[in-house]
């Protein structure tokens, strides 16, 4: 059965099963309003930053102040100390999400040593928040999921997308897999 909500964009009331609004003419989504993907927050679809990280996928949704916070947050640089005179030498930096390993070989600038850097998706010092898929420094965030297995990655998440609703629903899981592999060793 159908029943009645407020619209979010004009506050009018719209049958539930309506495609738009009769009254601001919005559609489904800006109906409802749509959930900020960083803090989870209600938010109008029209004052809502929409990206999609892929061409195929669907819109996420940012309040514009949680946005800039997470943008902000990476500076991609890399510096690797000279293993003779402890000279920085700066690397580029590879996005270990596309290639599963990249090597750079460099010169130290100071003493001139040779040195290679390997970087591998252990390595990365970056890596996608699980929550938002935008990029994040690992030891400045959060390690939500740690993988028993080498070969399948840990997960992060930006503290500011790590809310108490995703903190709660993390646990659940948790217990749920513990209790699982308990009926299997049973
Ligand atoms: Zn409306
Ligand atoms: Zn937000
Ligand atoms: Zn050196
Ligand atoms: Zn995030």
């Amino acid at each position: 059965m159908a029943d009645l909500l407020k619209c979010m964009e004009c506050g009018g009331m719209v049958s539930s099963e309506a495609y738009k609004c009769p009254h601001c003419n919005t559609g489904r989504d800006g109906i409802r309003g749509v959930n900020c993907t960083i803090c989870g927050g209600f938010l109008k679809f029209s004052e809502a930053r929409h990206i999609k990280l892929g061409e195929y996928s669907e819109s996420q949704f940012f309040h514009n102040s949680c946005y800039q916070k997470i943008s902000q947050t990476v500076e991609k640089k890399k510096t690797i100390n000279c293993p003779v005179c402890t000279q920085p030498n700066l690397f580029s930096y590879a996005d270990t999400r596309s290639r599963s390993h990249y090597s750079e070989r460099i010169n130290c600038a100071k003493c001139g040593h040779p040195y290679e850097y390997q970087q591998t998706k252990e390595n990365d010092p970056y890596t996608e928040c699980r929550y938002c898929g935008f990029l994040l420094e690992k030891n400045l965030e959060v390690l939500v999921f740690k993988s028993d297995y080498h070969d399948s990655p840990d997960y992060y998440s930006h503290k500011l997308c790590d809310t108490n609703e995703r903190q709660a629903q993390r646990l659940k899981d948790q217990e749920y897999h513990e209790n699982s592999r308990h009926k299997i060793e049973e």
